[in-house]
């Protein structure tokens, strides 16, 4: 894959995929510019070799245009950032963006409005990429964070530049630290996965047996091993349709000689809420009525000697319902155990935006080796997938 790096992009109109999917307050201000600040490298070498930029990017998940995700609400931080005006492309492919693009001289930086407004972009509709195609002359991928879909923006387009296309460096960075620990991966090795469900986290789990020596699950998807165990689950999230193939994580992990690592302690809760009576179980059956919530100080013991023994760690998904206090220790100690390991001379890699969110939360975000943008692209490349975003700039 080649990277900007590779290219001189004098008096080139460079079209740049970016993921610009930030979070935005009732006011419409950004209330987390990371995504935008990540993608500026990219944009300062194209605008410094002397080329200009037309930026492309999705919000939210429009189902039509809606002045709610509108890409106009980041205009502001863009330009503080970039400290230059920025044109905006608000009809994407109509006349108005056609003229601006047509008209751009080096160093002009265009944004275009949200791709998603546009039915084509989704859909990989092939016409739509064409169009977007014609307005530059050059194509990069810097979205990482979208690279596992297979939309017109962060795939198709890229058959219409033979030769003209390449990763920027948020995108080449990504891969380079994710494919580091699938491939170089100095032992022992553990991933701690956690989060909501093991439906969406499935095919993770079942590559990383072939990779880890420790596998830490953790979170919500706990108690649907441990229903698969025997052990009562009380009020806790399990997936019923999963039980079966927890069983066979299970036997793999036996079978393929990794550890497989489930919580033997919880916060439980007599409801789902903030504010509801709590209880520490050592233990693993949960009682009648009652619900696990995060995971408790013994698990929390044993995970931290795992952490620090290794060589290299991934972690994806909180411990625990960390948005709210109450549950948010296991998932706050892992972000600090995986900076310590760090400091120690570890590899660590953080993806997910929960993940992420508690990495930030305890001010812990330039601690660890390296935390990725992308939480379901990471996961894919977890999984052992080629991200056709990343196969398209190959090809
Ligand atoms: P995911 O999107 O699958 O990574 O899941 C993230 C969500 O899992 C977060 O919103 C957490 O609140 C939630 N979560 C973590 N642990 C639990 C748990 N024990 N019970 C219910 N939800 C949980």
């Amino acid at each position: 894959m080649k990277t900007i790096d590779d290219f001189n992009f004098k008096n080139q109109k460079v079209l740049v995929r970016v993921d610009f999917n930030v979070p935005l307050d009732d006011r419409f201000h950004v209330t987390d510019d990371t995504r935008i600040r990540r993608a500026l490298p990219t944009i300062n070498k194209i605008l410094n070799d002397g080329g200009s930029v037309i930026l492309m990017s999705h919000l939210g998940r429009p189902k039509e245009r809606e002045d709610k995700y509108s890409l106009r609400h980041i205009i502001p931080v863009l330009e503080k950032l970039l400290n230059r005006k920025i044109i905006f492309g608000s009809d994407i492919i109509g006349e108005d963006s056609r003229t601006k693009a047509r008209n751009l001289k080096p160093g002009d930086v265009m944004l275009l409005e949200n791709l998603r407004f546009h039915p084509g972009e989704k859909k990989g509709d092939v016409e739509f990429a064409r169009q977007l195609a014609q307005l530059g002359d050059f194509y990069v991928n810097d979205a990482f964070g979208t690279a596992h879909r297979a939309h017109a923006s962060t795939a198709v387009i890229a058959r219409f530049f033979p030769g003209k296309k390449a990763a920027g460096y948020l995108l080449a960075d990504e891969v380079k630290n994710i494919e580091k620990v699938l491939r170089e991966n100095e032992k022992p090795f553990t991933a701690i996965i956690g989060g909501a469900k093991v439906s969406s986290k499935l095919g993770v789990l079942k590559n990383l047996l072939n990779l880890v020596d420790n596998l830490i699950i953790v979170g919500g998807m706990t108690f649907t091993f441990l229903k698969a165990l025997g052990y009562e689950t009380g009020n806790s999230l399990v997936e019923p349709d999963l039980i079966d193939e927890a069983n066979r994580i299970i036997k793999q992990a036996r079978e393929k000689g990794v550890n497989l690592v489930l919580p033997e302690d919880f916060v439980i809760a007599d409801r789902f809420a903030p504010d509801a009576r709590t209880r520490l179980l050592k233990g693993r059956n949960i009682p009648e009525n009652w619900m696990g919530l995060d995971i408790g100080p013994d698990t929390l013991q044993k995970i931290k000697d795992l952490i620090l023994q290794s060589k290299t760690i991934v972690w994806n998904g909180p411990a625990g319902v960390f948005e709210w206090d109450t549950f948010a220790r296991g998932t706050e100690e892992i972000a600090r155990y995986l900076a310590q390991a760090t400091r120690e001379g570890a590899y660590t890699l953080v993806g997910g935006g929960d993940s992420v969110a508690a990495l930030k939360k305890a001010g812990l975000e330039d601690a660890v080796s390296y935390v990725s943008t992308g939480g379901g692209a990471m996961l894919e490349m977890l999984e052992g997938k080629e991200l056709p975003g990343i196969k398209a700039l190959k090809e």
